[in-house]
């Protein structure tokens, strides 16, 4: 089977992307098939991995407008092994030219269902909306998972987030399901985000990852270098925090099969 997860929160900020591009890059490293799809107009997954925007031919925009195949969009970085679907010029648009069509829930699952098969994990960096983008996404997805920043008010949004997933679940996708909540920049030396972590548990009990990601300026820092965590510093506390991660969603799915 294939696990295609939605890294999806409206909340801008939080750790999607980062989450999204260093999941890829460590499953991928364990030899797993991996394609990572940026579906945010902001291309940050695509940045991050040093793909320069402006030069992309055939982006996610054109798979969801049904222009090109998801195969001939698909670009390779042969040192991570890792497969992706960069983000380019025209996504911002795409919500409202989306909106007229048919089926326009649907353009990205029926895009990537020929492409399922070649992969065992898909990952979708959502952006920061609930928007017809992000429905794409969830509409696509086995699974959500939700980064969460161990802030003030992090709660705040979760439920209406639910919300969504379960509409796109009657209505649309009857397979999705919150797969998982990630803490993201965790600070254990402070009270709030002991706080936070307790609010989450008490909502979602048994979903969320045991693994949290700490506050790190190594992973700050490693897009700036087109690379992920992995390459760029692996034995900083982010490297080994999404790399546990990583053990922990495959640990997770390989046990439950
Ligand atoms: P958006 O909603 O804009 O798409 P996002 O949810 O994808 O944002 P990221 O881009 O992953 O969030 O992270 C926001 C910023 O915080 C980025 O500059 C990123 O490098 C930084 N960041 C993410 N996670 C961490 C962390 N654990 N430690 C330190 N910095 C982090
Ligand atoms: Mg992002």
């Amino acid at each position: 089977m294939t696990y295609i997860y939605a890294v999806a929160n409206q909340k801008g900020g939080v750790g999607k992307t980062t989450t999204a591009v260093n999941l890829s890059a460590y499953l991928a490293l364990r030899g797993k098939r991996v394609l990572l799809v940026d579906m945010d107009a902001q291309a940050n997954a695509s940045s991050s991995l040093g793909i320069d925007r402006e030069k992309v031919t055939c982006s996610s925009y054109d798979v969801l407008l049904g222009n090109v195949t998801a195969a001939k969009a698909t670009l390779k970085n042969t040192k991570l092994n890792l497969a992706i679907i960069p983000s380019g010029p025209g996504l911002a648009a795409a919500e409202v030219e989306l909106v007229g069509e048919l089926a326009r829930e649907y353009r990205l699952r029926q895009a990537i269902d020929t492409e399922a098969g070649k992969y065992e994990y898909i990952l979708i960096d959502c952006p920061p909306s609930l928007g017809l983008l992000t429905v794409n996404a969830l509409t696509s997805a086995t699974g959500v998972l939700v980064p969460v920043q161990c802030e003030y008010l992090a709660l705040e949004g979760l439920s209406q987030l639910t919300r969504i997933v379960q509409l796109v679940r009657q209505r649309l996708n009857p397979q999705l399901e919150i797969r998982g909540l990630v803490l993201t920049m965790y600070d254990a030396r402070t009270a709030l985000a002991h706080q936070v972590v307790a609010e989450v548990e008490k909502y979602f009990g048994n979903r969320v990852f045991a693994t949290r990601i700490p506050r790190n300026v190594r992973l700050s820092e490693a897009p700036s270098y087109g690379q992920p965590i992995l390459t760029y510093a692996p034995s900083s506390p982010g490297g080994t925090a999404y790399k546990a991660l990583t053990d922990e969603l495959v640990t997770q799915n390989e046990g439950a099969s």
